[in-house]
């Protein structure tokens, strides 16, 4: 293989913190050459996401049948659906050379930092829980009982965050991406 191979960035961060929002603003420094691993889920399309883009959205059997088949790098169960990375997509993109990163839950992110245990892991913390909770409330798009769900999974997530090595609070999604991307660089330089 010619050349360095791309680094594997796992980012993590309880649900409704705005681990895309800010994860969209520092992919646009291209110097970072960073590609978005596009997982596969069982979960519904919301309005405005796209199939392909923002996940593979696919059926209970298909996603079983990619666990059996060994196509995961990862798989978690989340609030009621599954969530996984796909693993050829992620080792031809960081063999050519591409720093890969992967949005996941904590469950998926030990499993990854068990079988890589070189990659990088950045977890994206709220400001307080209050101003989670009405993130999650603005949204609008999922019921009470799921709403619950994700707050009660974000406590426990909260709590596992000396797992990763970089810990970023989002006050400001500016300064937040900033500090991701100056973490990157730390890890290109090297
Ligand atoms: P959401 O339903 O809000 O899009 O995602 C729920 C949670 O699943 C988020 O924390 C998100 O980062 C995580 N997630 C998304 N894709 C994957 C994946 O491929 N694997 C794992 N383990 N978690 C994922």
């Amino acid at each position: 293989m010619d050349g360095k191979r791309g680094l594997l960035i796992v980012f993590s961060g309880p649900s409704g913190v705005g681990k895309s929002t800010v994860r969209k603003l520092f992919m646009t420094n291209a110097h970072l050459n960073l590609v978005y691993s596009i997982s596969m889920t069982t979960r519904k399309q919301r309005p405005g996401e796209v199939d392909g883009v923002d996940y593979f959205f696919v059926d209970q059997e298909t996603f079983m049948k990619n666990i059996n088949d060994g196509n995961l790098l990862e798989y978690a169960e989340f609030v009621g659906n599954y969530y996984g990375t796909p693993k050829d997509y992620v080792d031809k993109l960081r063999d050519e050379g591409k720093n890969v990163i992967l949005e996941i839950e904590v469950n998926g992110a030990e499993q990854v930092l068990a079988k890589c245990p070189e990659a990088i892991s950045v977890f994206l913390m709220p400001p307080s829980f209050e101003e989670l909770e009405s993130r999650i409330r603005n949204r609008k798009t999922e019921p009470e009982e799921v709403i619950c769900k994700r707050l009660e999974k974000a406590r426990r997530e909260m709590n596992l965050l000396d797992r990763y090595s970089h810990v970023v609070i989002n006050k400001d999604i500016l300064l937040a991406a900033e500090e991701i991307t100056k973490i990157i660089e730390s890890y290109l330089k090297k």
